[in-house]
């Protein structure tokens, strides 16, 4: 594979480059940036697999933001979601009366970000938005509003920006599919 990394042997293949995710990016940053005109949202960061995407997305809004961080237990260092969903960190500050746009690496099922989004409604936050790095409608378990994704991806376990396969692979610049000989053992 024509990569400098040599944990992109463990790929099947690459399929969202780097290249395609700044321009994506961007574009997205644009869109959000027209749609707060005039707020400041509250930018959550989903740890531990947005901060790449959150940190490159950051740097496009031209808004008076703040940002906040929470984390989510899901998978563990398996690749099929257990569909149980637990709060392990949560968010420094109250978002009472606030806007949030919640910045999460992909959605699966739907449950990790319908159980945040009802959450911080719940705590009375004006509004709440979703902006995806990547989406699997295929495996949609619960109705749930996207606002906004960058790239819709087929029925795949993936890795890189940010992503992980047992807290591997998070610093690939490109976002590939993991060969399975590496979780079929
Ligand atoms: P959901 O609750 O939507 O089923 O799962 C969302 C979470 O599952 C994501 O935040 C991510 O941590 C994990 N996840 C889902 N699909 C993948 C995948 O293809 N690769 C990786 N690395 N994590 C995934």
């Amino acid at each position: 594979m024509n990569n400098e990394f040599k944990q992109y042997q463990d790929l099947e293949r690459v399929l969202v480059t780097r290249e395609e995710i700044a321009a994506k990016v961007k574009e997205l940053g644009r869109r959000i940036n027209a749609d707060y005109q005039g707020k400041s949202p509250v930018v959550v960061c989903i740890l531990k697999g947005a901060v790449i995407f959150f940190a490159d997305l950051l740097r496009e809004l031209d808004l008076p933001l703040d940002i906040d961080f929470m984390a989510i237990s899901s998978y563990g260092s398996s690749t099929k979601s257990t569909g149980v969903v637990k709060l392990v960190k949560d968010l420094d500050r109250d978002v009472n009366g606030r806007d949030v746009l919640v910045v999460e690496d992909i959605v699966d099922s739907g449950m990790t970000l319908s159980y945040i989004k009802s959450e911080l409604l719940h705590r009375g936050a004006s509004s709440v938005r979703i902006a995806t790095l990547l989406d699997k409608p295929a495996r949609r378990r619960v109705n749930l509003e996207v606002e906004y994704s960058c790239f819709n991806i087929p029925d795949a376990f993936v890795v890189g920006y940010g992503l992980d396969y047992d807290e591997k692979y998070r610093n690939l610049p490109d976002v590939g599919i993991l060969h399975p000989r590496i979780y079929t053992k």
